[in-house]
C-alpha cells in the first residue's frame, strides 16, 4: 500500500523543503506543481509560458490544466510507492479532482497535513529566499549567517524567484487565503488530516512531520480496512458520518 500525502501551507511555509525532504528518506515520489511549471517554461513548453504570465503576477493557473498535470503525474510507475504533493491542490475543485484521480489508484491513504506560520514570517522568509537559476533547486539556509551566492546542487548562480518580489508576495498571501485555505474545511474532518507548526527550527518541524504522518497513515489504513469490511458485509451502504474534528484543530 502506497504512503499518500499532500503537504499544505501558505507561500514560505517550508512545503517545498520538508516535502523533498520527506520523499527523499521515505522513497516517495515528489510532484511540486510549481516546478513542473517553472521546469516547462525554463524548456519553453507553451502550457508554461502561459501560466508563467499568472505566476509572475502570483496568481492561480486555472484547474482544468493543473488537474491534468497532477493526473499524468501520477499514473506513472513512478508514483506507485506513493507521492509527496506539494503546491497541489490549491482550490477546492483541484481537491476533489484528487479525491476522484486517489480512488482510481486505489492505492493508500491520502495524508494531509498543515504546515502553519504566521503571515509576517512569510513575508520575510520570502524576501530573502533564493533559488537556483540554473537546476530552480532551493538555496541551501545560510551558515553562520552567511548567505551561499552558489546552488550547492549543481553549482549555478542563485537568484530570487520572479514572483518573490514584496508586490507579488502580498498578492500570493491574499490569493491562499481566498482559494487555498478554504481546503482545510474541507479536509479537517478526515482522520488523516494533521495540523504542523512551522514557526519551529528545521529538525523539528521534520520530526514533527514524520510523526504526525505516520500516524496519520495508521488512521488512514485502519479507516480503509473498516470501510472495506463494511463494503463487503452491505454492499449497498453509503459512507456514513465522519470522525470528530476537535482533537485535530
Ligand atoms: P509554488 O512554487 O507552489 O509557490 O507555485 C508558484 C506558482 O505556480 C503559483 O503562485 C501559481 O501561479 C502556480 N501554481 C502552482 N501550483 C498551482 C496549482 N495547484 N494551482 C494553480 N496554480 C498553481
Amino acid at each position: 500500500m502506497g504512503l499518500n500525502v499532500i503537504m499544505m501551507g501558505p507561500p514560505g511555509a517550508g512545503k517545498g523543503t520538508q516535502a523533498g525532504r520527506f520523499a527523499r528518506e521515505r522513497g516517495l515520489l515528489k510532484i511540486s506543481t510549481g516546478d513542473i511549471l517553472r521546469d516547462g517554461a525554463r524548456m519553453g513548453l507553451p502550457v508554461a509560458l502561459r501560466a508563467k504570465q499568472l505566476m509572475d503576477r502570483g496568481e492561480l493557473v486555472d484547474d482544468a490544466t493543473m488537474i491534468a498535470i497532477v493526473r499524468e503525474r501520477l499514473m506513472q510507475p513512478d508514483a506507485t510507492p506513493g507521492f509527496v504533493l506539494d503546491g497541489f491542490p490549491r482550490t477546492v475543485r483541484q481537491a476533489e479532482a484528487l479525491d476522484g484521480i486517489i480512488a482510481e489508484r486505489d492505492n493508500g491513504p491520502l495524508v494531509v497535513v498543515d504546515v502553519r506560520v504566521p503571515e509576517q514570517e512569510l513575508v520575510r522568509r520570502l524576501a530573502s529566499r533564493l533559488i537556483c537559476s540554473k537546476c530552480g533547486a532551493n538555496a541551501e539556509p545560510p551558515r553562520d549567517g552567511a548567505q551561499p551566492t552558489t546552488c550547492a546542487k549543481c553549482g549555478g548562480e542563485l537568484v530570487q524567484r520572479a514572483d518573490d518580489n514584496e508586490q507579488v508576495v502580498r498578492e500570493r498571501l491574499k490569493v491562499y487565503d481566498q482559494r487555498t485555505k478554504p481546503l482545510v474545511e474541507f479536509y479537517r474532518d478526515r482522520a488523516t488530516f494533521r495540523i504542523v507548526n512551522g514557526m519551529q527550527a528545521l529538525e523539528r518541524v521534520a520530526h514533527e512531520l514524520d510523526t504526525v504522518i505516520d500516524d496519520a497513515a495508521v488512521s488512514g489504513a485502519r479507516e480503509m480496512k473498516v470501510g472495506a469490511k463494511e463494503g463487503a458485509a452491505k454492499p449497498a451502504m453509503v459512507k456514513t458520518a465522519a470522525p470528530g474534528k476537535a482533537a485535530r484543530t
